[in-house]
């Protein structure tokens, strides 16, 4: 089975369409990592594409803080101001289906997805000494994970920890091949606002017959996602970051 995996979409239907175009017949399900809105302006559109297409998601913190899960004492003023936009727009139906998803991890034919870390769906990780401490805890061999906005992997493989090379901005795929005795925790990277310091939209794709996992990035015009995050009156940095990819 073909898996097209994507994460912290954000409400930003440009990007997720770009993605979808980019990655079209090389994959027969999607799942997602969390953070279906949030930050963008087409919540609505990214929900029902979710409630129609994705084979299997877990919530994110914005999906929590939307649909009135979670305190929005705890976001940033930006995140906190998107999040009460948000919830406004969402129809009835989208914010039941955000109340409803499943915290990770979550099992999905052989690997597991989770927001932030196994541990902790709210976690960050960011450097090799935070994925040292989850290898212990991950309860399969791959592991996607999203929350960071930042692609990038880790393995350990014959007792030792390394770092996956990132993708730069410029660079093509990046092709990966999961050996079987080894275990992986890998980020998409976001689709829908990247932070990596490269604004192209980010995915993977997984085959579980042949182990292989590609990281990619895909270009797509964000100046309607801008245009229309500056009319709905949000915050200006939303746009602007979705042009630096950071
Ligand atoms: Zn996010």
């Amino acid at each position: 089975m073909r898996y097209l995996i994507v994460s912290d979409i954000h409400g930003n239907k440009e990007a997720l369409d770009a993605v979808l175009f980019h990655a079209a017949g090389l994959y027969d399900r999607i799942v997602c990592c969390g953070d279906l809105v949030g930050y963008g302006p087409d919540p609505n559109a990214v929900v029902d594409w979710a409630r129609a297409n994705l084979h299997a998601v877990i919530r994110g913190n914005h999906d929590k803080g939307c649909a009135g899960l979670e305190d929005l004492e705890w976001f940033n003023p930006l995140a906190r101001a998107v999040c009460e936009w948000t919830a406004r727009q969402l129809t009835a139906a989208n914010l039941e289906y955000l109340r409803e998803l499943p915290a990770g991890p979550l099992d999905v034919d052989g690997f597991q997805l989770v927001h932030g870390s196994p541990l902790d769906e709210d976690e960050y990780v960011v450097s090799l000494a935070d994925a040292r401490n989850i290898f212990p805890y991950m309860e399969a061999d791959l592991v996607f994970f999203g929350h960071t906005h930042i692609q990038c992997a880790w393995a350990r493989r014959d007792g030792r920890f390394e770092t996956i090379r990132r993708l730069r901005p410029g660079d093509p795929d990046l092709y990966l091949n999961v050996v079987q005795d080894g275990a992986y925790l890998v980020n998409p990277g976001s689709v829908g606002q990247p932070r990596d310091g490269d604004p192209r939209a980010a995915y993977a794709l997984f085959d579980t017959r042949t182990k292989e996992l590609i990281q990619r990035r895909c270009r797509y015009d964000s100046s309607r996602t801008r245009r229309r995050i500056l009319e709905f009156g949000l915050p200006e940095p939303l746009a602007s970051r979705l042009e630096t990819g950071r």
